[in-house]
């Protein structure tokens, strides 16, 4: 068995935790060569120490400094790098086999993208890329036969529930349509007057999974399972309108494949994403990830449900951001990003999200996107407009 030497972009956030876990439980298969965070200099040391990588990136010079200080102070001989060009060094390091792309948000786009040009295996979490430049991603991966594995769990339970050699062709290989489950998270019950009053703790309290701020809160407005119905749509290359999205608050089924004949496949688990780590760092292997079988006789029932679009807007907006094209998703995605900060942040109200999307939307006029460089330009223009929206709704928010 080769060793496979990995990089982790974003090894201090929840999903790097989670794939440094896996590893540390199958330590002969795996080799750590290069860690990627931001901020969170005391747990990327501490990853230094455990995993001894030839590289430490973090987001700036005075972090790298201090960084480097206490690791040579404890005799670590990890190198210490800083800044976006050194990410995109990680990502084509000739000695990396995989890429784990686990950023959060736009700043994931570069690094990511540099992993899919230089052919890597890449281990796609940051579904923010493919949703701001999906098609164009996609080539990238095709033209340098780079190998995409989603770490997304719905995705990678669709995955796994696709033919072995699904050439993202739906109708050639009798696949009808996509359900994408989602827990529908911790206001599915709520009513719209409750949502108005929610604070940043009750949103990011997901009743099943334990995740990064941003998702979580994504996980709340179910912007999440737009993002991931446009995430699946590029992946896989099925139609937006057979891509159903089902509330199953219960999150054992991951997702869904139905075939023409009538047959459903599906993953099961207990919800965890060492399950889907540890499917596509092994691929098409299977090593133990740490998480427990499930256990039939203790479920409780599975239920299902539509989701409501009236009470949650950002999924019918991202449905919409896909019917409109061009460089409409990459508003969706940027004018959420900022919103979900602005809310984080005590600025907006929870239900102020989804209108700062929608007007982001409706002012930026919508440009073709032909390649990466434009993919950036249409952020930073995105970015323009929903500083402007966040700025008005802020003046009236009290
Ligand atoms: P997180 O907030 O827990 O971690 C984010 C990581 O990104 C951190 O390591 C941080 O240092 C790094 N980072 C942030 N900005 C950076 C920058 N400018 N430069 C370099 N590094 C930077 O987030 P998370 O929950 O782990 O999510 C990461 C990605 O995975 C997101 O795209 C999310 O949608 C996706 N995802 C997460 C989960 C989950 O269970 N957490 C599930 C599915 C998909
Ligand atoms: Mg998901």
């Amino acid at each position: 068995m080769d060793i496979q030497n990995i990089v982790i972009f974003g090894s201090t956030g929840s999903i790097g935790k989670n794939v440094l876990e896996v590893v540390r439980l199958n330590a002969e298969r795996f080799r750590v060569i290069a860690l990627c965070a931001n901020t969170q200099i005391d747990r990327l040391f501490d990853q230094c120490m455990e995993f001894r990588p030839l590289y430490a990136v973090v987001g700036d010079t005075g972090r790298a400094a201090f960084l480097e200080d206490r690791l040579r102070a404890v005799s670590c001989p990890t190198r210490v790098k800083w800044g976006g060009d050194a990410l995109i060094r990680m990502a084509v390091l000739p000695e990396a086999d995989s890429v784990i792309a686990a950023i959060v948000g736009s700043a994931g786009l570069p690094s990511t993208f540099a992993a899919a040009k230089a052919g890597k295996k890449l281990l796609l979490a940051n579904k923010e890329t493919l949703v701001m430049g999906g098609e164009i991603f996609m080539r990238t991966v095709r033209e340098n036969r780079a190998t995409l594995l989603p770490l997304d769990s719905e995705h990678n339970a669709i995955f796994q529930s696709l033919p072995h050699d699904y050439s993202g062709e739906p109708v050639r290989h009798g696949v009808e349509s996509l359900l994408l489950t989602g827990s529908g998270g911790p206001f599915r019950a709520s009513t719209r007057a409750e949502m108005r009053d929610a604070t940043p703790e009750q949103a990011c309290a997901h009743p099943n999974w334990s995740m990064g701020k941003k998702i979580s809160v994504d996980s709340a407005t179910l912007m999440n399972k737009g993002l991931e119905m446009i995430e699946a749509h590029w992946l896989f290359g099925v139609p937006v309108d057979r891509i159903e999205v089902v509330i199953h608050p219960q999150s054992i089924i991951h997702s869904l494949v139905r075939y023409t004949d009538g047959s459903a496949l599906a993953e099961l688990g207990n919800p965890d994403m060492r399950t889907p780590i540890a499917q596509a760092l092994a691929y098409p292997e299977r090593i133990v990830s740490g998480v427990g079988a499930l256990d039939l006789f203790r479920l409780p029932s599975l239920c299902f449900e539509p989701p409501d679009f009236g009470r949650f807007p950002c999924l019918p907006l991202a449905y919409e951001a896909m019917r409109l094209g061009k460089s409409v998703p990459v508003a969706l995605n940027i004018a959420n990003e900022l919103a979900v900060q602005a809310f984080l942040g005590r600025k907006i109200g929870f239900c102020e999200i989804p209108e700062i999307v929608e007007s982001t939307m409706e002012r930026m006029p919508p440009v073709v996107l032909d390649s990466m460089e434009d993919i950036l330009l249409a952020a930073e223009e995105a970015r323009r407009f929903a500083v402007d929206v966040i700025d008005e709704k802020m003046k009236s928010y009290s």
